[in-house]
């Protein structure tokens, strides 16, 4: 029932429409009606003083009047009353029908008064010719035509059948034969008019659908990529001089895991739920646009910065509050990616671009954050980009290489593990960080066989330790979800010989947080074969415990952001403190990173770590050097008795220390350097 209304009420919309446009058309040419107007005045004047009667004077005076008040009429109406309202088109009839009636009965009085036959042939012309015109000219009106061409015959018709000649009668007879006739003429031209009108209107309509739909992101109602397009466009022939437009490219952070594992549907209701949180967020008038996946841009005006971060703040805020749907409650993290026209770029596009860098800056910053562009994220990317091109020549250049750096006992002093650590020296480049190609190799994929070369290349060097000295290897997360990940480690160790027991692979949280089928069937096939996990890095992301009781992790190394101020800071003490008692309790060894001074060794000893490593002990060294510290803690311990061997006295770490350093860091096959 309510559509069949909805159905009605469009309907009518419609008429009124092609009404207005069809009363439009009575207007359409005002200078046929001043035509028509300026013949009916001549041809009534000329019958008025050819007749010398005065009824037919006083009628073509009066017809005269009306003519001149219509053109007038025609000529200041349409532009003080709107366009095809009822006002106009009352004005419009009441003119046509008087005008009719008289060139009618002025043509019905000369043959009435029985007038000289040429002005008699003129005025009865003159009413013909004017309804059949008239007609024709306004079938937009249907009724308006008929009542008109009505008007003008019916007293010539009435006048030449009370004519007792023949012709007169006969011309009444055919006269009265011409208002059906023309009737069905103006009916036929009107419907066909109307129905060109409503064909023109359903297919505008449907054009204007298609178009809301092309622009339009079906999961959210947002406006899409072409839609945002559209927008951007319009407001900038908007825009005032002054003004700034803000740009906000918005990231879920966690979009994907609940996607995996909760599914698509709930993933949209997801989106929807967001979409409705920035619809309220954004200030009014702005473009929110949903870019697929799970990504949202957020367009305003705004006077200045202070408004947009405060605004993108309330929007972070907004996001990140608890989702519930159904039974499960979200916690979604968001990054904000802002950039400013014309701040940032005179182009929509390099402006939309930039807070594209702003955003993926906020990602590598550690995420939940919002991030305004800078010129020089334009340069990183360019950097990124000469890595990435560079990267895949470096491994054929042989400009790549493995050093280790010792993992040490904190104890007994004695080295447990070296953790392999990728170095490249670029050519021209000098020393690149793993910290600036990594990331790149990961987003490129090129970790995959990077990460395979690195784990045979110290596999091999890794097998002429002693048996009880362990490899450490850091996995990326794309590498975990390679297929066959598992496989390649396995087959790597084969090929160097080097027992599966003997490897232990480093991952931080964020290979974990997939939650994929992939990953457990990775640490699975892994496991079995013997090859050991520690969770790297921790303290840095979520540090959630729950990971520790779903993966078989053996060692927890603690982030160097918690050792570096141990000594002077009590916070990172007692958390260090807290993780050591668990890994304990758990059987679990805790290794802290990034142990630089004795002070910091003392103390994270005292804090319950077990392992050490650092540059206190020494740094990452060719596998040549790393072979050599083990050689030379082999001749320590030997010449120790066994008493020493157990107190793991400062100076044994020292020794270490002062070992590693006096080692000869700079082997200059390749010039390259151990850092
Ligand atoms: P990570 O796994 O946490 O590695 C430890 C980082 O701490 C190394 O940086 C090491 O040189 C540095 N480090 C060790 N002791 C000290 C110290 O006393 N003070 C300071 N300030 N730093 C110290 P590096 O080699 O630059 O590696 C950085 C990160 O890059 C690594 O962090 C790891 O996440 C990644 N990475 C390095 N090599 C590989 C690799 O072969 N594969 C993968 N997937 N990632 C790697
Ligand atoms: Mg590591
Ligand atoms: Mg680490």
């Amino acid at each position: 029932m309510w559509k069949s209304s909805r159905v009605r009420h469009r309907t009518n919309v419609a008429e009124d429409q092609a009404r207005a446009i069809l009363v439009t058309t009575l207007y359409a040419q005002p200078a046929s009606l001043a035509i028509g107007a300026a013949c009916g005045i001549l041809t009534s004047a000329t019958a008025a003083t050819e007749s010398h009667n005065s009824v037919i004077t006083a009628a073509a005076g009066v017809l005269s009047i009306i003519a001149l008040a219509r053109v007038a009429g025609a000529r200041w109406l349409p532009r003080i009353m709107p366009q095809g309202s009822r006002s106009l088109e009352i004005f419009y009839e009441t003119g046509a029908f008087s005008y009719s009636i008289m060139a009618g009965t002025i043509a019905a009085l000369t043959i009435h008064y029985d007038v000289s036959g040429p002005i008699r042939t003129l005025m009865v012309g003159n009413a013909i010719a004017y309804s059949v015109g008239i007609a024709a000219r306004n079938a937009g009106r249907p009724v308006i035509a008929i009542v008109q061409l009505t008007l003008a015959l019916a007293p010539v018709i009435l006048a030449a059948a009370l004519e007792p000649d023949l012709p007169s009668r006969l011309l009444a007879f055919t006269l009265f034969l011409v208002l059906p006739a023309m009737m069905s003429i103006t009916l036929n031209v009107f419907k066909t008019l109307r129905d060109s009108i409503s064909a023109a209107q359903t297919s505008q309509r449907l054009a204007d659908k298609m178009q809301h739909l092309a622009r339009t992101d079906v999961v959210t109602g947002l406006v899409n990529r072409a839609g945002l397009n559209h927008h951007l466009v319009e407001r900038l022939i908007a825009r005032d001089g002054n003004s700034k437009l803000a740009m906000l490219w918005i990231d879920l952070d966690r979009f994907k895991e609940v996607n995996d594992t909760l599914g698509h549907q709930f993933g949209d209701r997801l989106l929807i739920e967001v979409a409705a949180r920035l619809r309220r967020g954004a200030p009014s008038g702005a473009s929110v646009a949903r870019f697929g996946g799970d990504e949202f841009i957020v367009v305003f005006d705004a006077n200045n910065q202070p408004e947009i971060t405060r605004l993108a703040k309330a929007m972070l805020a907004d996001i990140q509050r608890p989702i519930r749907i159904d039974d499960h409650r979200l916690d979604i993290g968001c990054s904000i990616g802002v950039a400013i026209f014309p701040d940032h770029g005179n182009d929509l596009d390099v402006v939309l671009q930039a807070a594209d860098l702003a955003l993926n800056q906020a990602k590598l910053n550690g995420r939940k954050q919002i991030v305004t562009f800078t010129p020089s994220m334009t340069r990183d990317l360019v950097h990124r980009k000469e890595i990435e091109a560079d990267l895949r020549l470096a491994m054929q250049r042989d400009e790549l290489s493995v050093f280790f750096q010792p993992i040490v006992d904190l104890e007994s002093g004695r080295i447990r593990a070296f953790e392999a650590l990728v170095r490249w020296f670029h050519p021209e480049k000098g020393e690149l960080r793993p910290d600036e190609f990594i990331p790149v190799a990961e987003e490129t994929g090129a970790i995959i066989t990077l990460g395979n070369w690195i784990t045979g290349q110290a596999a091999r060097v890794a097998a002429d330790w002693p048996d009880d000295v362990t490899l450490a290897v850091n996995l990326s997360p794309l590498q975990i979800r390679a297929p066959g990940a598992a496989l390649a480690i396995l087959s790597a160790l084969r090929e160097a010989r080097l027992a599966p027991r003997r490897l232990e692979l480093e991952i931080t949280e964020t290979v974990l947080l997939d939650h994929s089928p992939n990953t457990a069937a990775f640490v699975e096939t892994l496991t079995q074969a013997g090859v050991r996990f520690a969770l790297d890095d921790f303290g840095t992301g979520y540090s959630s415990l729950s990971y520790l009781d779903k993966y078989p992790f053996g060692k927890i190394k603690i982030d160097r952001s918690f050792v570096s101020g141990i000594a002077a800071g009590k916070t990172n003490a007692a958390i260090i403190r807290a993780v050591s008692g668990m890994g304990r309790s758990l059987d679990m060894a805790i290794v802290a990173e990034g142990v630089e001074t004795l002070d910091q060794v003392e103390a994270v000893r005292a804090a319950g770590c077990t392992q050490g490593q650092g540059w206190y002990f020494s740094r990452a060294v060719p596998g040549y050097i790393a072979g050599m510290l083990l050689e030379q803690e082999r001749h320590r311990f030997a010449q120790k008795s066994p008493s020493e061997h157990s107190e793991m006295a400062p100076s044994s770490t020292q020794a270490l220390r002062s070992a590693s350093l006096k080692a000869p860091y700079t082997h200059n096959v390749n010039h390259k350097k151990a850092i």
